[in-house]
This record gives C-alpha cells, sequence and structure tokens, in this order.
C-alpha cells in the first residue's frame, strides 16, 4: 500500500509495502506542499479518496514536462489511468502549438505502449455555432476572425485554454462516462499551486462533472519543475519542453528566436489584423513590445515584407481573401498566407 497523508506543517512521509520509498522521491517530498486534497491515498495501484474505488482515472495529457513527468510517475506508482486525453490546439497541419509538441507525440505513445498504459485519445475544439465573422478551427483562426489576441494577452483567466483544451477534455470525459464522478489527474507542479486553484473552480457547480476530484499527483509527490525534468531523464525519455502556442503571452522573447519562420509570419499576422481592435493593450505581450517589434529588432524577418504584411492585415478593411470570401475557413486564409511569406523568406 501506498499511501499519501497531509500533515499541515509536518513534511510527509511515505511507505510502499512497509519501506520507504526511494531517495529522490522522499526528497522531493520533504519541499512544502500546499493545495492537497485531506487525504489520499492509492491501494493495488488505484488511487483511494472520496470516490468509489473503481471511479475513472483522467489524465490532461498537456504533452509538456510535467505532463510527462505525472505519467512516469504513475507508471511507478503501479497506477493504470483509464484514459489519457490531449487536447489539440487546431489540427491536420493547423495546429497553433510548438513544434516540439507534435513531434514528441509519437515518443510518448510509443512509452505509453510500451508501460501499458492506454493510448492517448485526442479531443479538439469544433464550432457548435454559426460564426460572428468567419469559421475557425483553432485559436489563431478564431483570433483572425474575430480580429483580437488570446485572452492571456488581455491577462483574462487563459479563457483560451479552457475553450481549447479544458472544455474539450471535459465534454470527452461525459461522452465516455456521463456523469460518472471521475478523478481528474492534472500535471500542475509545485510552482503552479495559483493553477491548480483556478483550474478546479472552472468546473460549472451544476454540470455533468461537478462531482470530478481533481488530483495534482506532482504536488502531492512535491515536484517542481526541475524534479519532473529529472524524472523525465531517469525514465530514458528526452526532454518535451513547455507545451504552448507559438504565440502565447507566457513565451519569453528568446523563445522567439528558434521559432520557424511560419511561426514568426503567424504572430506579426495576428499582432497586425487585431490592432484595429486593442483599446487597452498593444499586441500578444499586452502593454509591453509587441512580438512583431521584437521580430523586427531581432532582425529574424525582412523588415520591408514585415512592413508590407502589417500594412495588409492592420488595415480597416479586410484583406481580399477574408473579404470576398464571407465561406471562408480563418485558419485556411491564415495557414496559407504564412505558408507563402515562408517561402519567399527561403
Ligand atoms: S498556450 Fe497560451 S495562448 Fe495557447 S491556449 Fe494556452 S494560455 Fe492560451
Amino acid at each position: 500500500m501506498f499511501v499519501f497523508e497531509w500533515l499541515a506543517e509536518r513534511p510527509v512521509f511515505c511507505f510502499r509495502q512497509g519501506t520507504a520509498v526511494s531517495l529522490p522521491f522522499c526528497v522531493y517530498s520533504m519541499r512544502q506542499l500546499t493545495l492537497f486534497p485531506p487525504a489520499i491515498s492509492v491501494e493495488n495501484g488505484r488511487i483511494c479518496g472520496p470516490l468509489a474505488g473503481d471511479a475513472p482515472i483522467i489524465v490532461s495529457n498537456g504533452v509538456g514536462v510535467d505532463s510527462v513527468a505525472m505519467l512516469v510517475e504513475l507508471r511507478r506508482l503501479n497506477i493504470v489511468p483509464d484514459a489519457i486525453i490531449t487536447a489539440l490546439v487546431g489540427r491536420a497541419g493547423y495546429g497553433n502549438e510548438h513544434r516540439r509538441f507534435y513531434s514528441y507525440l509519437p515518443v510518448l505513445e510509443a512509452w505509453l505502449a510500451a508501460a501499458g498504459f492506454p493510448p492517448i485519445s485526442y479531443v479538439w475544439y469544433e464550432m457548435q455555432r454559426p460564426p460572428r465573422y468567419f469559421s475557425y478551427w483553432s485559436l489563431a483562426g478564431n483570433c483572425l476572425a474575430n480580429r483580437t489576441l488570446p485572452s492571456i494577452s488581455f491577462r483574462r483567466n487563459h479563457s483560451c485554454s479552457l475553450k481549447f483544451k479544458g472544455a474539450e477534455i471535459d465534454r470527452w470525459v461525459t461522452a465516455q462516462y456521463g456523469q460518472r464522478p471521475c478523478y481528474r489527474l492534472v500535471g500542475y507542479d509545485l510552482s503552479e499551486g495559483y493553477r491548480a486553484a483556478r483550474f478546479s473552480i472552472k468546473t460549472k457547480r451544476d454540470g455533468p462533472r461537478s462531482h470530478d476530484v481533481y488530483v495534482y499527483p506532482l504536488q502531492l509527490l512535491g515536484l517542481d519543475r526541475v524534479g519532473c525534468e529529472a524524472v523525465i531523464v531517469a525514465a530514458g525519455l528526452p526532454s518535451p519542453g513547455l507545451s504552448a502556442c507559438v504565440f502565447c503571452a507566457a513565451m519569453h522573447p528568446e523563445e522567439i528566436d528558434v521559432l520557424h519562420p511560419e511561426e514568426m509570419w503567424l504572430i506579426v499576422i495576428l499582432e497586425a489584423h487585431a490592432q484595429i481592435n486593442l483599446k487597452k493593450i498593444r499586441g500578444l505581450w499586452g502593454h509591453g513590445e509587441r512580438m512583431t517589434e521584437y521580430i523586427l529588432r531581432r532582425r529574424l524577418l525582412p523588415p520591408d515584407l514585415v512592413a508590407e504584411v502589417w500594412a495588409k492585415w492592420s488595415a480597416p478593411e479586410r484583406p481580399s481573401e477574408l473579404r470576398d470570401n464571407p465561406e471562408a475557413v480563418a485558419d485556411l486564409v491564415l495557414f496559407a498566407e504564412v505558408r507563402r511569406l515562408a517561402a519567399l523568406c527561403g
């Protein structure tokens, strides 16, 4: 039996079949632990807590360092999830995430198969109502269609993530399990207590997922980001890096330096096309320097072409690709343009 106990202002003691767990685990566990469920124990590879012993265990898998470390730790603890779900922000060539995200998927899928874990179930956003302006398949398409930027740029509760990831994962769980309460495992590490708190309160009180119990195993295990990286290395896996959209406001400037030209053009077009509606912020990073200005300052794209593209996409009137084609899908127009521009840059 493996037991997690939270004891206020006391270290956590962990035992597996009567013996202390491995040294790295104990070292991580001695750190200050926050936001724990009152008591959770795991017996014969199952989570035991407030739900029935056979409650489905659902992993939200973002394919970043935290999610992968969580899967590795679950395997070490002999906890086999019932489902592992990844939300794609755009699909089939119109994805918004860093290229490393897509190249890591086959690596992770192979590891999951070898571990005896279920394969990843993929979900994605699909419009449920007719669009106000143009149809879209991804967050980037959403922003282009509405001439706006992701909510994180406005510091508005990351509703972009909830819409394109959280809500779709919830929808999948409900389709699969109805209103049956599930354990929902999310890979927030020790440094992300605030995210766990925000995530939990976003569940609708009277919705079909209102009786799910959110579990943050990395926090229970006392793992921070460095610890997660160590767990991944020890499992013989490469680090997946952070998983995020290529235009996310949370991105550090130096991360733009290594983007593919297509991804930089995506940034330029999104910022330019949203300008007409931006009253309180300047661009994807909010109030400060625009990502486009950073790209120009670092000479990552040809300045003349950036000026031309900026003029085209920031004009009050939509470019002809959209203006003359009300049935256009925003993603098709956007990605055709970024690929054309990237090809021009050689
Ligand atoms: S990665 Fe950033 S931009 Fe993309 S959905 Fe999440 S918060 Fe929004």
